[in-house]
């Protein structure tokens, strides 16, 4: 698996020239690649209309006679034109890609952004820096002795991808073993969606909160920014222009809170139930804007889960996992109160206790709860060192001792969710 890091690094002056001379032969390239396209009248797909489609030189010759074009009065190193050119090339896949999809113009592409794509011929792990060739027997050292993130052991120079540099930036890309062996924490572990958490339980695995907030966050401030927007200008066009790009940006960035919280549901257990939100409604009113965005957070996260189970979501959070009674008057409180049994437990552990049940389709049942839900919560980690009183006393106060095995929160220097401290 390769993954990116990022890492400031001060070498801008040393490499400025390099990265615009890159740059211009980049742009150059893009403009030699779009003057070979042939526009060409396809039919669409299992439609009568038909619409023309680009198709460029690709050929070893056109490349050929494209890097000796550059290569003349270049004065870095070679391979620096093979870069610009493989560059050149994945750009304008990616514009026919989505110019195919009709997310782009017709308009020969532009490499805004100043950057240089490094090679592995052209750089070198020593140690804590990389050493990167401008010309032949001319280096520049980035130092990664401040990086926050692990080097694998005995790494070598075929363990990182090609690395991308900024005027300020280093992204490099490390090839991270695969387990092949994946030990999860637990076969099973049924989930609760809510808002601001996403609460797992499975006696195997216990309580496993993963914090949202940072989720909701993204779409609440992406929300107030356009509601001022358009407040101001409601019906311009350039208003809307804006509010449109706050939407885009509001996707991409709950995308990777998405990515992620998939990724540690996926390191959590090997299957995982939840509610299957299609019949929610029937059993939920859903209410606010808040749920409708939730519910499109939950399924881009659900349809990254692997072996996903879907249970039914009859009153998950109103019904008593212990004996099953229904608590209609919640009323936002954190705490769920049984009348009927008296357990007295965190709301969203009790949901997905619920769900815990469904998936293994058990009925509700004092007995089988109390031996086999109950030593699960109270036992050993569980404790915080709220004094038990009388042994009754469990049922009734679990939610003061009870807390979540394992938390995952939002880390932003590694801009991923990792496992904290409560
Ligand atoms: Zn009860």
């Amino acid at each position: 698996m390769l993954k990116t890091y990022s890492l400031k690094h001060d070498k801008g002056e040393d490499i400025k020239d390099l990265i615009i001379a890159y740059n211009e032969i980049l742009n150059s390239m893009l403009e030699d690649i779009w003057d070979s396209i042939k526009w060409k009248k396809t039919q669409i797909e299992g439609k009568k209309q038909f619409r023309i489609l680009p198709n460029y030189r690709k050929d070893n010759l056109f490349k050929k006679e494209l890097r000796d074009k550059y290569l003349k009065d270049w004065k870095y190193a070679s391979h620096w034109v093979d870069s610009a050119l493989k560059t050149a090339f994945s750009i304008m896949d990616s514009w026919k890609k989505n110019y195919v999809k009709g997310n782009r113009k017709m308009k020969c592409p532009k490499a805004k952004r100043l950057f240089i794509r490094v090679k592995q011929t052209l750089c070198k792990l020593e140690g804590d820096r990389l050493r990167v060739t401008i010309s032949p027997g001319k280096f520049i050292y980035f130092d990664l002795s401040k990086r926050y993130f692990k080097l694998p052991k005995n790494i070598s120079s075929s363990g990182i991808g090609e690395p991308i540099i900024t005027l300020d930036k280093l992204y490099l890309p490390i090839h991270e073993p695969n387990k092949n062996n994946v030990k999860y924490l637990a076969e099973k572990v049924a989930w609760d969606l809510n808002m601001f958490s996403i609460d797992g339980y499975s006696p195997e695995a216990g309580w496993i909160k993963i914090d949202t907030k940072p989720l909701a966050t993204v779409h609440i401030s992406s929300f107030e920014k356009r509601r001022s927007i358009q407040k101001k200008a409601s019906k311009s066009k350039k208003a809307k222009g804006v509010s449109r790009k706050y939407s885009k940006r509001e996707r991409n960035r709950a995308r990777k809170h998405q990515v992620e919280i998939a990724r540690v549901i996926n390191s959590v257990a090997r299957n995982n139930g939840f509610e299957d939100l299609r019949k929610e409604n029937m059993y939920r009113s859903s209410r606010l804007w808040n749920r409708q965005i939730s519910r499109t957070d939950w399924k881009n996260i659900k349809n990254r889960v692997n072996n996903c189970i879907e249970l039914p979501p009859e009153y998950t959070s109103k019904k008593c996992s212990r004996c099953g009674c229904i608590n209609k008057d919640l009323n936002g409180s954190k705490v769920f109160r049984c009348k009927n049994c008296g357990l007295t437990i965190d709301r969203q552990l009790n949901a997905s206790i619920n769900l815990y049940l469904s998936m293994e389709g058990v009925p509700h049942q004092i007995s089988w709860w109390d031996s086999n839900i109950l030593p699960t919560l109270v036992g050993g980690y569980f404790l915080t060192g709220v004094e038990q009183k009388t042994p009754d006393e469990l049922a009734r106060e679990l939610y003061e001792v009870v807390k979540p095995k394992l938390y995952f929160g939002y880390d932003r220097y590694s801009d991923s969710y990792l496992s904290m401290p409560i």
